[in-house]
């Protein structure tokens, strides 16, 4: 995940969640990707905070670096290696057929060359753990059919080793944003962190935009159009959900009230995990550990790829002057 600050309920609903069940079934690798995150161009100034702000919200909703490996790209070099000699066997018409990078690169006058390459560099954070499985959203499907793909032609050229990840793609879509429209996400400003304060959740959720058809108190609304009905599903108990469907189909309840009661629900959700988030900043240290413990067992499954991938392609000269 791309550090880009605190996560929130779209990334929660979308990915944490999933991934904290994960740990259960399978040897999780998590790297929040900083390296990644230069290609849009952020303030580097507010990056290393943006990487700590994440640790914080992975290890607060659950993920275990008991179980699972944390740690932060760039501090695993062999992820830039990799994506440079995969860059010999990715064909650059497929880099450009790519919907994500057709959509980035019309707000480029001059396109970098990072914004191509991106899903050359995913490829290579994904097989150089020789993953099995990615957990993807449907968005990013098509990046992980290039690394399988990637994976194929490597081991055509240079000798069967990685394996074809499997996209293991979630069924909960993408989670819209309190203005009702767009994708919840960090760049558009309308988000909810999952570790903000009560006060805070409210401040966002009353700002949230419902059925717009209803523009008094008196008018009867319409709750499978509304977004902050569809947020009350995910954060609301079901008697609760079936209440303010009711009352605001028979305008027994104005929406300010409705969206008061899915900022309690919000706030009461993530109660446990703001706590623990709260503990984290007041010891950052103990976050360092366990980046950089990640970082050291990452290392370690990252060389013994790199070795493999160094003989094969012959960027092991020693061999020949032994
Ligand atoms: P991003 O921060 O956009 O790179 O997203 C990180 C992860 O969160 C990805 O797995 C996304 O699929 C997921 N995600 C982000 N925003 C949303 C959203 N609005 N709805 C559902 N999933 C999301």
């Amino acid at each position: 995940m791309q550090p880009s600050g605190e996560a929130h309920i779209g990334n929660y609903l979308g990915a944490l969640r999933r991934w904290v069940e994960m740990q259960r079934t399978y040897e999780c690798v998590f790297c929040i990707v900083d390296d990644h995150a230069v290609t849009a161009g952020g303030d580097p100034k507010e990056l290393p905070a943006h990487v700590v702000d994440l640790a914080v919200s992975f290890l607060a909703v659950g993920l275990d670096p008991e179980r699972s490996i944390i740690f932060v790209q760039s501090d695993v070099a062999e992820h830039t290696e990799l994506a440079w000699l995969f860059n010999s066997v990715t064909p650059v018409g497929e880099l450009e057929r790519m919907t994500q990078f057709k959509d980035k690169a019309r707000r480029f006058e001059s396109v970098p060359a990072g914004i191509l390459n991106y899903p050359v560099l995913q490829a290579a954070d994904i097989l150089l753990y020789r993953a099995d499985a990615v957990p993807v959203g449907e968005d990013q499907r098509q990046h992980l059919e290039l690394t399988r793909e990637i994976a194929r032609k490597w081991n055509a050229t240079y000798g069967a080793y990685f394996p074809e990840p499997e996209a293991l793609v979630g069924n909960e879509g993408r989670i819209l944003g309190l203005d009702g429209e767009a994708k919840m996400s960090k760049s558009l400003g309308n988000t909810v962190p999952i570790t903000a304060p009560p006060d805070d959740v409210w401040a966002r959720v009353r700002t949230a935009v419902t059925d717009p058809q209803r523009v008094r108190r008196d008018d009867p609304g319409r709750p499978e159009v509304c977004n902050v009905h569809t947020l009350h599903k995910y954060f609301s108990a079901p008697a609760v959900v079936d209440d303010v469907a009711h009352r605001c189909r028979g305008a027994l309840r104005g929406c300010v009230e409705c969206k008061r009661i899915l900022a309690d629900s919000i706030s009461a959700t993530f109660a446990p995990m703001r706590e623990r988030a709260s503990e984290l900043r007041a010891h950052p240290e103990r976050v360092r550990g366990v980046l950089e413990d990640g970082a050291a067992r990452a290392r370690e499954v990252a060389r013994e790829t790199m070795k493999v991938v160094r003989e094969r392609m012959g960027l092991d000269w020693r061999a020949a002057a032994r």
